[in-house]
């Protein structure tokens, strides 16, 4: 990859093309599995840090044709208008088991893909979901030091993508069908609780059953009892705001036609505005840069563990008697763990 120097300047105050240019380049040289690269890009990480954390981070998740692309496309083109930059970043949990992808074989937000003031880029197309959401979080600084103020990441409905996305978010919006009420089972409790706001999209084609599964939705997430406190989230005004907190709530609308954006923006900067003045927002992304921290150290730990001389040399001996019932799993993990500490 003889395109990976780049210059901190050109991310941070780079003209249109040169800045793209740069984001690609980070990003490229931040997914490249080389040790040098990883250095590189790790040194250019760290000097972007001060510039990012401005950006508003929103999750964005829901099955396969729910319309994810849809609404993100028409989102970003409402938030254009209107003065900001929108990143729009993707996990497809897909890729980290097969290699193929859910989210990227068609061609998705075609208006927003070529608007000067958007970015878009796929997800990393292979590795382990954690390596995959690594990769994102760091491409979603990239975005940020560069000036993106709105960063969309966005999923398939898959539990530990949405885990993944909700743990580098600051508000997490799950899209349903008009239909997901008729079968609240089939949603995952997990990830309604993760969910800050749900939206019943293509509204525009059964009006009825989007106001049965709003209301049925609405009392599921009071039964999960998301957030604790009771709080009169639009009743709110000024001060009064420091002591309420934002409460789940469920919204209609149409992506294909443009129609409920309006008010899912207004809910968003309610939920930044209230979220913000009780502190919960930098709560939540403290907890997430520990989170974060605390999960590569793991994902390091096991790299260098599966790498260690001694720990290959005697692997395939302890995996064939564990197999075989002829040691305790228990006793194999320590003598292997004692091995790699340099104690056998
Ligand atoms: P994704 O797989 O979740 O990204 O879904 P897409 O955005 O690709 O949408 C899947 C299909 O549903 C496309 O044919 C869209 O045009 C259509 N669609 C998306 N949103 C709406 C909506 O609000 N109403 C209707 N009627 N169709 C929609």
């Amino acid at each position: 990859m003889k395109s990976a120097h780049v210059e901190l300047g050109d991310i941070v105050h780079g003209a249109a093309p040169l800045q793209r240019r740069a984001i690609a380049k980070t990003i490229t040289l931040l997914e490249s599995t080389r040790d040098d690269h990883r250095a590189r890009a790790d040194a250019l990480l760290t000097s972007l840090l001060p510039y990012t954390g401005n950006s508003f981070r929103l999750g964005i998740s829901g099955v396969p044709g729910v319309g994810k692309s849809t609404f993100i496309e028409t989102l970003g083109l409402y938030l254009i208008d209107r003065g900001h930059r929108v990143a729009v970043l993707t996990i497809d949990p897909s890729s980290t088991v097969s290699g193929g992808s859910i989210l990227g074989d068609k061609t998705r937000m075609e208006k927003l893909s070529v608007h000067e003031r958007a970015y878009i880029r796929p997800s990393p197309s292979s590795g382990t979901l954690g390596g995959v959401a690594e990769k994102t979080r760091e491409a979603m600084l990239v975005c940020e030091a560069a000036g993106y103020d709105i960063v969309i990441v966005e999923t398939v409905g898959v539990g530990q993508s949405e885990t993944a996305v909700s743990g580098m978010t600051d508000m997490f919006v799950l899209l349903q069908l008009p239909n997901a009420g008729d079968d609240l089972q089939a949603i995952k409790k997990g990830v309604m609780e993760l969910a800050d706001l749900v939206v019943i999209n293509k509204a525009d084609i059964d009006p009825d059953a989007a106001t049965r599964a709003q209301a049925q939705i609405t009392s599921a997430l009071r039964l999960f009892g998301h957030h604790g406190n009771p709080a009169h989230a639009h009743a709110v005004h000024g001060a009064e705001a420091v002591h309420h907190q934002w409460q789940p709530r469920v919204m209609q609308s149409s992506a294909l036609q443009g129609t409920g954006v309006d008010a899912f923006w207004e809910a968003v900067k309610l939920f930044k505005t209230l979220q913000t003045a009780n502190g919960k927002l930098g709560a939540r992304r403290e907890k997430q840069a520990l989170a974060w921290m605390w999960e590569r150290i793991d994902a390091g730990l096991k790299h260098a563990f599966r790498h260690h001389p001694k720990v290959r040399e005697l692997l395939p001996q302890a995996l064939a008697q564990v197999a075989a019932g002829t040691l305790p799993a228990s006793t194999a993990a320590r003598n292997l763990l004692s091995a790699q500490a340099g104690q056998a």
